[in-house]
């Protein structure tokens, strides 16, 4: 049994998460297909489900925003097109970084690599570390922070936890094959 805490949201948004930069204005529960959800009201919390992907929050004093980040998103300007429904100015948003999967795991083929440092307009090498092999493995959260600083955000908190490296504590796509558990994220403006 949960117990009531004070501020704690009365009611949930989510979305039909597709690896888009299709962006929702929230409403109560089941709010479309998208990957970027956004509210100004209090007490309405966001949700996003991930495994490997990038749980992003975007907050401000009038208004949240929850986007799911995985390198297909990065790649389709999720961010940018969830910043630009926001009624707060960039430099005036925190945005929180939450456990993805890291470098030390996340191996892709190299056109993917070069996808994702187009759409971060960065060298491969500042998103990217280069494995023995010659394989890139892509920083998500590298690349997400590079993405948000360019639209202006400034203050970036990172929880630079590899999902795929603490399996006990987190689920990972990659890490769990055949599981098909998610970790939750939650976001509201208290009232
Ligand atoms: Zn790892």
């Amino acid at each position: 049994m949960l117990q009531q805490l004070d501020g704690a949201p009365q009611n949930l948004a989510w979305l039909t998460q597709c690896h888009s930069a299709d962006v929702r204005s929230a409403s109560i529960g089941a709010c479309g297909k998208g990957d970027g959800l956004w509210t100004q009201q209090p007490g309405l919390a966001l949700s996003l489900v991930t495994a490997d992907c990038v749980p992003i929050v975007c907050g401000g004093e009038r208004a949240v925003a929850a986007i799911h980040a995985g390198w297909r998103g990065l790649v389709a300007g999720v961010i940018r097109a969830t910043l630009a429904e926001l009624p707060t100015p960039a430099s005036e948003l925190d945005a929180w970084l939450g456990p993805a999967i890291g470098p030390c795991c996340y191996e892709v083929d190299e056109d993917v690599a070069a996808l994702v440092a187009d759409a971060t307009e960065a060298p491969i090498a500042d998103i990217a570390t280069i494995d023995d092999a010659g394989r890139p493995h892509i920083d998500l959260h590298r690349a997400a922070e590079c993405q948000l600083r360019s639209l202006g955000v400034e203050r970036i908190h990172r929880i630079d936890v590899c999902t795929r490296c603490n399996a006990d504590l987190l689920w990972s796509y990659r890490g769990s094959p055949g599981a098909n558990g998610r970790n939750l994220t939650f976001a509201w403006l208290s009232g």
